[in-house]
């Protein structure tokens, strides 16, 4: 008998024991046992059937004492994860106090329903097949000697009935078949597009770019004159917009899509004339796409690397080729290359035979680098992440766990990508709190990459311009290695930063958002054909609406928040639990119907742009306007091809994006998040800056930033403003020194919320006094401080408490959390949640 160890999906601290009947231990036909380790089963947990993953095998010398229940069936016909993982598993469990089965749901992809179909698919050559058969073949091998392979449906149909099976599992025996594990849909097929590309060097110079009629006029002209060839005007507008473009993009071959975007439909007409008369070729570029059908702009390789990029890579590509557990610390301005840092070291990494693993904040974001990876690594990329749906994430996923697609990129949960050795892992932006999941399964996909390549022994690159405070900290002690990168790409320089001080009188007299130093830059830039970017990190019309007879503000009848105006629905709306009502209401305190709208958000911001500056074209990019990714990826698009003057946004257009015109940055009101009680609010606020500011000058022209601010002096602003990280780590290191906070110490936050206030209150205080006593009789270095009510201390119906743990060791820290866990059942209430939250990224 074989017993099988399974992690069930349940709320379990342990594994459960149980046996592989002798059905399922020979039901395998034919091909190949799969192993067992990383099957999802299906098993009796009480009366209830449930999924678990096979996580161990048990000696079957080992005898249970108990009566030992059989799994019922396997899910899936072959392992969803290799058992490598497993010891990874284990400790993240453990670390996060989360129950295994749970750990590996989340790790596993969503709705794992369909069941992955078989292929039938010719092994040996055609001829081989046909020995085997001294008479007639039967039709549905007749179609595999022809074509290769069966049709889904069609292996179906065969593997379906019993004669045909048996036939099957002898030639599968004989290897002149094998069974291929498809996906459930069919994989995407290569696709490319038309392109042209100039035939003649000399053509006159575009102008500039605008396109103007006179300039076209004038252009046709020179071409007549100094080429001698008569060209309409169509024709002559399509060839200048070639030229333009081939510029913009540094490729000579501009793709017909692109031309038509620019100058029409007629396009297409006038590059046929333009080929009649030998002024330009045609060629097929392949086109990359997402899973989603997009299409992405091809990067090519860069001739040479700048200095800094090769030192950077003279450390990491050894440490790559040596297989060993090497984390680095990349702290490179914005604009200095990184990306290209990674792509280097993916290559080694897949030359030296081993996988490649990028996790980047949000996977919305991060659609340049996308376009990197399929530029440079085509179909052996997958991505994984929450925007695909269920299928298509299981084909993704597929694809990685089969070994056929080997560089994986993907938001958060990627770090548990089925890659079977990742050689390399990289972290973009790094700082980012995204990756901290915030709700059940409390695990940070930074702190997991660093993990996970220790256990694969592999290298690990936490990259970002502003890294936080706790990664650095880590490099100054040794812990990981610190390389740096100072120069922008082409010796651009980083934007100048003035600051406007909104403390003023006349500022506060000013009653627009926007002061007048930044609106004469937005004209002059407006003037200039260039780009802006106006920052303004909270989404909605106004912060708040007040009652202007009593003051209160109107809040959510779930959450103790203030409710934001959404003018463009009418909706007051909940950003905490999405609760929405309509925009015309009544105050709850002494039913007055005189509400005003105080403080601003982007919608209001864009709202007075149009009003100021009426010519110009606008877009505003938020988690409202963004919730469909193809209207996002049009946005960025119309960035790309000037086809926005002016960008409003919350912190989603702060990062990544590399739009070369973009020479202006407003930041409008640079204080909104330094007021939370968050010891990170200031750090967080510095990150936001720099990373904004690093939006402007990264084309040719250099950029400039203007920082609209309440707190001037405050230092995380004046060190942002002067480009100066390091000077802000030191301080915040100081800071973080009395009271202590990390990275001095590690922190767990007990949170406690249920309905009722009496109720959470009662338990918060028994477990603060639990905390403290165990502290006391095993002599643990913790603080324990609280209870007390968190700053949110109510969302969802819930209130919350929370009890907050201090400590430097981190085994103490756990064996607290055992030991408070262990006594639940004594602590009551049970109608309340004890939630464990380990290294809290978010305080609120
Ligand atoms: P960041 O460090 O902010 O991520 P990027 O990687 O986006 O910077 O690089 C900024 C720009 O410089 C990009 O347009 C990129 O294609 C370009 N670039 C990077 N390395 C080189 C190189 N070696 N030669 C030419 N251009 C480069
Ligand atoms: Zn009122
Ligand atoms: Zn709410």
């Amino acid at each position: 008998m074989t017993y099988l160890e399974v992690a069930v999906t349940a709320p379990l601290e342990h594994t459960l024991t149980y046996s592989l009947p002798a059905r399922l231990e020979n039901g395998e036909s034919g091909s190949e046992k799969p192993g067992l380790i990383g099957r999802r089963v299906l098993v009796w947990l009480g009366n209830r059937r449930v999924t678990g993953y096979v996580v161990g095998l048990q000696s079957p010398a080992v005898q249970p004492a108990y009566q030992v229940k059989e799994i019922l069936e396997f899910s899936d016909d072959s392992p969803l994860f290799h058992e490598n993982l497993v010891p990874f598993y284990r400790w993240v469990a453990n670390y996060y106090h989360y129950p295994l089965g749970l750990v590996m749901k989340t790790a596993l992809p969503g709705g794992l329903t369909t069941r992955s179909q078989k292929k039938l698919v010719l092994a040996t050559d055609g001829e081989s097949l046909a020995a085997h058969f001294p008479e007639k073949l039967p039709e549905w091998l007749e179609e595999i000697k022809a074509h290769g392979e069966l049709g889904l449906r069609e292996s179906a149909r065969v593997l379906a009935d019993k004669e045909s099976k048996k036939l099957v599992g002898k030639l599968l025996k004989s290897k002149a078949l094998s069974l291929e594990i498809a996906l459930s849909k069919d994989a995407v097929k290569e696709k490319s597009e038309t392109c042209y590309a100039i035939t003649r060097e000399d053509l006159p110079l575009p102008l500039n770019s605008e396109v103007l009629p006179e300039a076209i006029k004038c252009y046709r002209q020179d071409i007549s004159n100094e080429l001698g060839i008569m060209v309409g005007l169509a024709e002559a507008r399509a060839l200048y917009t070639l030229q333009q473009l081939a510029q913009d993009y540094h490729d000579k071959a501009v793709s017909l899509k692109d031309l038509r975007s620019h100058c029409g439909a007629g396009a297409s007409q006038a590059m046929a004339k333009l080929l009649e008369k030998g002024l330009v070729v045609a060629s097929k570029k392949r086109v990359f796409r997402t899973p989603f059908g997009e299409q992405f702009r091809y990067y090519p390789r860069p001739e040479r690397l700048s200095e800094e990029q090769n030192a950077v890579l003279s450390s990491i590509l050894p440490a790559i080729k040596k297989a060993v557990f090497t984390p680095f610390l990349l702290h490179g301005i914005t604009g200095c290359g990184k990306t290209e840092v990674y792509l280097q070291a993916a290559e080694a990494s897949l030359a030296a035979g081993r996988d490649v693993l990028i996790l980047v904040p949000e996977i919305a974001l991060a659609t340049q680098l996308e376009a990197h990876l399929l530029s440079r690594f085509g179909d052996q990329v997958v991505l994984l992440h929450s925007g695909l749906s269920a299928p298509e994430r299981f084909d993704q996923f597929s694809l990685a766990l089969t070994g056929k697609a080997r560089v994986v990129i993907g938001a958060r949960s990627a770090i548990f990508a089925p890659l079977k050795d990742p050689g390399l892992i990289v972290v973009d932006e790094e700082h980012d709190s995204s990756y901290k999941q915030d709700d059940s399964f409390r695990y940070h996909g930074r702190d997991l990459a660093v993990l996970r390549a220790r256990h694969h022994n592999s290298v690990v690159i936490l990259g970002s311009a502003t890294p936080s405070i706790t990664s650095y900290a880590h490099a100054q002690s040794g812990k990981y290695t610190l390389l740096t990168m100072t120069e922008r790409v082409g010796s651009r320089s980083l934007p100048a930063v003035r600051l406007v001080d909104l403390n003023t009188k006349q500022a506060k007299d000013h009653k627009k958002i926007i002061q007048p130093d930044l609106l004469a830059k937005l004209h002059e830039n407006l003037a200039g054909g260039r780009q802006s970017i106006l920052l303004l990190n909270r989404r909605g019309f106004s912060a708040v609406v007040l009652c202007r007879d009593c003051g209160t503000p109107v809040q959510c009848s779930h959450c103790h928040v203030s409710l934001t105006l959404h003018k463009g629905k009418n909706q007051l709306v909940c950003h905490y639990c999405g609760f929405t009502m309509h925009g015309q209401t009544i105050c709850m305190q002494c039913r007055s119907t005189d509400l005003v709208p105080a403080g601003f958000g982007t919608e209001r911001v864009e709202e007075e742009v149009r009003e100021l500056l009426p010519e110009a074209r606008l877009t505003r990019l938020d988690s409202d306007t963004a919730s469909d990714r193809k209207k996002f990826l049009a946005t960025l698009a119309d960035m790309h091809n000037g086809k926005i003057d002016i960008l409003i946004g919350t912190q989603m257009i702060a990062k990544g994006h590399h739009f070369p015109n973009v020479t202006l940055v407003g930041v409008l009101w640079a204080d909104g998040g330094m007021s939370m009680p968050d010891f990170r609010a200031a750090e967080k606020t510095f990150q936001l800056l720099t990373q904004v500011t690093g939006r402007a000058g990264r084309g040719d022209e250099p950029g400039e930033v203007i920082i609209q601010t309440m707190r001037p002096n405050h230092y995380a602003i004046v060190y942002a403003r002067a480009h100066q990280y390091d000077k802000m780590f030191d301080h915040e290191m100081k800071l973080r020194k009395h009271p202590v906070f990390p990275p001095f110490v590690r922190l767990i936050v007990l949170r406690l919320q249920g309905r009722v206030e009496m109720d959470v209150q009662g338990l918060a205080l028994r477990v603060a006094r639990l905390c403290r006593k165990l502290v006391e009789k095993e002599k643990f270095r913790i603080e324990v401080l609280g209870p007390a009510p968190s700053p949110l201390d109510k969302i969802k119906d819930k209130y919350r408490w929370q009890v907050l743990l201090k400590g430097t060791d981190t085994e103490e820290l756990h064996a607290l959390c055992l030991a408070v866990k262990a006594e639940r059942n004594t602590l009551q209430q049970r109608d309340c949640d004890l939630i464990i939250d380990v290294d809290p990224e978010n305080m609120m």
